[in-house]
């Protein structure tokens, strides 16, 4: 085991107990090096590299390796890349958003794709398959359209088009029926005064008649569901457990960080702190001493020595004076 670093200028709980955050364990107690402006802990990574990092960006959930993390997701997207050179091109995204809408049941237009049975050949399944049948989307008018609106993705079938293209080609306009009435395009902007542009885009989003035209609220984005140990959650309900935000949640997913990374919180942890000859956590300090756990943790992240910590008299905030 290596030596851990001594912070210069800190205390040092006689049995120092090292916490977990993501990657980073602790090595030191929080400390304060000259010149800095807030207390700053030293860590090892699970990679093996130490590292000194403040104790609240750790804490808060934004650190929580010597940014190895990044390092593996900038390299994994690069491996991508090389593969065939278009990942994130618009030619990528027509080819991945036709799979997400066909295949992805949570997509909010997958009931007008996969939902009604169209289906991916096997060929155009493959990005290399797709390139090759179609070609580089020519520009940034032209969308993956499907010559006979009801058949699947396939050879014969598929083509770059511009709108205009495509709604030429349609054999009927594009309908909005609501009850007994219906109509189109023109029709409803008429009545409901909602540009034909926003009426086309709402259509093309998989959104429900009544949605289009205003008189349903519009979907909602996607609630994210993460099961853990057997349990099913949001993203905000496991953000009300963990006491980590649900963008930070969010966040960790998207850097595909593994599970229980992403739903580690932040002070899970019992902080220990030995002052007055005992050692006990700090609810139970507080208990005895009826400071908030929070004082007694801000004095702590504040390098306070242990006896402070427990022992000085809790200062409200300047009471207000009245003014006469
Ligand atoms: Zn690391």
């Amino acid at each position: 085991m290596a030596k851990p670093i001594i912070p210069s200028e800190s205390w040092i709980a006689s049995d120092f107990s090292p916490e977990t955050f993501g990657r980073l364990t602790t090595i030191s107690s929080p400390y304060k090096p000259e010149g800095a402006k807030s207390p700053v802990q030293d860590f090892v990574c699970s990679c093996g590299k130490k590292v000194t990092k403040p104790v609240s960006s750790v804490r808060s959930g934004n650190t929580s390796s010597c940014g190895c993390i990044k390092k593996e997701i900038l390299a994994k997207k690069n491996k991508e890349n090389a593969k065939h050179g278009y990942f994130g091109t618009p030619t990528y995204r027509s080819w991945s958003s036709m799979i997400v809408r066909c295949e992805d049941t949570s997509h909010v237009a997958y009931h007008n794709y996969g939902g009604r049975g169209i289906k991916i050949d096997q060929e155009l399944r493959t990005f290399e398959g797709f390139l090759k049948y179609l070609g580089e989307r020519p520009t940034k008018e032209h969308t993956l359209d499907r010559i006979d609106v009801n058949g699947n993705y396939e050879p014969g079938n598929v083509r770059w088009a511009t709108r205009k293209e495509q709604s030429t080609n349609k054999r009927n306009t594009i309908n909005i029926r609501v009850g007994e009435e219906s109509g189109d395009l023109n029709y409803w902007h008429e009545k409901t005064g909602i540009s034909k542009g926003a009426l086309h885009y709402r259509i093309s989003k998989g959104w429900t008649p009544e949605q289009v035209l205003g008189l349903a609220v519009r979907p909602r984005s996607r609630t994210i569901y993460i099961e853990y140990r057997g349990r099913r959650l949001s993203t905000y309900e496991w953000s009300k457990e963990i006491g980590v935000s649900a963008s930070v949640i969010k966040q960790r997913l998207r850097e595909g960080r593994p599970i229980d990374e992403v739903l580690s919180g932040n002070n899970q942890k019992i902080i220990y702190l030995e002052a007055l000859g005992e050692r006990l956590t700090l609810a139970e300090w507080s208990k005895r001493t009826g400071l908030p756990v929070g004082t007694l943790r801000h004095r702590i992240y504040r390098n306070w020595n242990p006896h402070d910590v427990v022992s000085r008299p809790y200062l409200s905030k300047t009471p207000i004076v009245p003014l006469e």
